[in-house]
């Protein structure tokens, strides 16, 4: 674990956010700048920076399942009809925050390229009802 990692803060829960699947090994949760609603990190509990890192194959395998879990979530709660993961290694390919990560972005015919990093601001006001959503109706 890192002191000063966001994503370590949120999988030991010092650090709020909208969780969408958890297991002993991995989470995930709303990004809170979504590209489109819906749009979740799948993130492993363990702290590795990225794919070059010691230790990624660890985490990698230890997010198999969140992933599978969190791509059917997508897909039956929110009725996704495909799913774009995008994943970023290093300052020079756009990553922001060091700890490995999987973006899976609910994907519908006809709703553009994923070109830039815009957030979607209706998805963004929206996160409270999507997390409602893709909880099943919870609180
Ligand atoms: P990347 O460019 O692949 O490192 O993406 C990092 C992502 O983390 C961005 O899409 C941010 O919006 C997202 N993010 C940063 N802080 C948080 C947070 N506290 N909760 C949820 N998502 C976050
Ligand atoms: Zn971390």
């Amino acid at each position: 674990m890192s002191d000063s990692c966001i994503f370590c803060a949120i999988a030991t829960r010092r650090a709020p956010a909208r969780f969408v699947y958890q297991d002993d090994s991995a989470c995930s949760f709303l990004d809170i700048n979504p590209l489109r609603a819906g749009h979740t990190l799948v993130v492993p509990r363990r702290h590795v920076h990225d794919l070059t890192d010691d230790g990624a194959a660890e985490a990698v395998a230890a997010i198999g399942r969140a992933l599978h879990e969190t791509a059917l979530l997508l897909t039956t709660r929110l009725d996704a009809a495909g799913i774009s993961v995008l994943q970023s290694n290093g300052a020079a390919a756009g990553q922001e925050v060091f700890h490995l990560h999987f973006h899976l972005v609910p994907r519908h015919p006809g709703d553009g390229q994923l070109t830039d990093h815009t957030p979607d601001e209706g998805a963004r006001l929206a996160l409270d009802e999507t997390h409602r959503t893709l909880r099943g109706g919870a609180t």
